[in-house]
């Protein structure tokens, strides 16, 4: 491959165009392997980015884009419908939390974010309630790179500061402290009394993932949080919205994250492993009363409509995807997964390096003490024979579902062989 091209005119994400880090040159990838061009193989712990749960190049799934394929590939949205979308959402209204089930599908999991927030603040317009167009959110959240996805995240990691005036100012909470699995947090809850408050008045909607805090921290807390969130959110009248974009279809253990509380959000975001990692597509999705109090009075319609909406070849990917998941023992296999992460990961909490080991079904974290070196740690995981993709002081992986007790104990020693090493933080 000509990677001198490469370097010298390609953008790669969060990367510099004069000092870039290495990139290593993928041939294939095949189930849980990964085959670089020099004929190596790397077990994936990544699934790429939370994506990729049937793991790589999956027969079922390339049939069904095979056969869409022989029909169209893509089609405008707009007065025009097709079988993919109306299967596809006939699937996702059976499998998500009961009454959401008005859907808008869009084409990468940070415009689904876009399309949430913009629901949220047409809904408080169409109730005559011009003043609520603030969001309320999380520190150490993660939503998406565009711009008000962006206004969401971390002020800290989505580095904020750079942006100034241009990025709107949204409300942050500290980052929830609750436990997975206990009970609320008294300084959470003086928080979110307070918060709630003070800038009700001012805000449509509060975005949060559930459970699992993605990107922004790989951070794990407790359901009743969310209980107490959706509390407050009902006595003020505020949008509850759950950004599964990262926690849907299976990684957290539960089919969505949701689905470890006892309450349900108002409007969800879901993308990522949707196609199984084959195509970008996500969507978001609303109650029938949401979406009809926004089609009411003016404009009379919701405000978007991406060119590749709904997209009918990325749509049968995720049909196929959903299928397989459904029909696989997913359950089972993240329940495996979590069980020996806990037995093979845990050993790393005694390492001085290391300051905690998260670990949540098909997810395990640990994060160090000091950031790292990106450049040193990838190449030792690579020599190691795996693919991890550390950012921070996090190292992290969320392997494909379907990885074979032997491929994940090759990753979790790495993962302690490389992180017991010193040669690699950077100071
Ligand atoms: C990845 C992610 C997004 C953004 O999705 P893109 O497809 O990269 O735009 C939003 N929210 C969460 C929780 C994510 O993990």
């Amino acid at each position: 491959m000509d990677l001198q091209f490469d370097r010298e005119h390609i953008w790669h994400p969060y990367t510099s165009m004069t000092n870039p880090l290495p990139v290593y040159p993928v041939a294939r990838a095949q189930g849980v392997e990964i085959e670089l061009e020099t004929g190596e193989t790397l077990i994936d712990g990544m699934s790429s980015w939370w994506c990729a749960v049937h793991g790589y190049n999956h027969p079922y799934i390339n049939d069904a884009l095979k056969e869409q394929l022989q029909s169209m590939a893509h089609i405008m949205f707009g007065g025009i419908t097709h079988q993919p979308a109306i299967e596809l959402g006939k699937r996702l209204v059976n499998i998500l939390p009961q009454g959401l089930d008005r859907i808008f599908f869009a084409d990468s999991g940070s415009v689904s974010v876009e399309v949430a927030l913009k629901m949220a603040v047409q809904y408080a317009y169409s109730k005559g309630e011009i003043n609520r167009t603030n969001i309320m959110t999380v520190r150490s959240g993660y939503h998406g790179d565009t711009w008000n996805a962006m206004s969401v995240c971390d002020p800290v990691t989505g580095m904020h500061g750079i942006f100034g005036t241009a990025l709107p100012n949204r409300i942050f909470l500290p980052k929830p402290e609750t436990k997975f699995g206990e009970e609320l947090n008294t300084d959470d809850r003086q928080y979110l009394d307070d918060y709630f408050e003070k800038h009700h008045k001012e805000t449509a909607a509060f975005i949060i993932e559930p459970i699992v805090q993605g990107a922004g921290g790989m951070h794990i807390y407790g359901a009743s949080y969310l209980e107490y969130l959706r509390l407050l959110c009902n006595k003020y009248d505020i949008l509850l919205i759950f950004d599964e974009i990262a926690t849907g279809f299976g990684r957290t253990g539960k089919l969505f994250a949701t689905e470890h509380t006892q309450i349900k959000p108002d409007i969800m975001c879901i993308g990522k492993a949707l196609t199984g990692g084959t195509m970008t597509l996500a969507a978001t999705i609303t109650t029938q009363s949401i979406a009809e109090q926004i089609s009411q009075g003016i404009p009379g319609c919701f405000m978007h409509g991406p060119t590749f909406m709904a997209n009918p070849l990325a749509c049968a990917a995720a049909i196929a995807s959903t299928d397989l998941l459904l029909q696989s023992d997913w359950k089972k296999k993240v329940d495996n997964i979590e069980e020996q992460l806990i037995r093979e990961l845990s050993l790393a909490s005694e390492l001085e390096q290391v300051k905690e080991v998260r670990i949540l079904g098909a997810i395990g974290v640990i994060e160090m003490q000091e950031p790292v070196n990106m450049a040193i740690i990838q190449k030792q995981f690579v020599d190691a024979g795996v693919w991890v993709r550390p950012f921070g002081t996090l190292v992290y992986i969320m392997p494909p579902f379907i990885i074979t007790s032997e491929q994940l104990t090759k990753l979790t020693s790495a993962l302690i062989q490389v992180v017991s090493n010193t040669n690699n933080i950077d100071k």
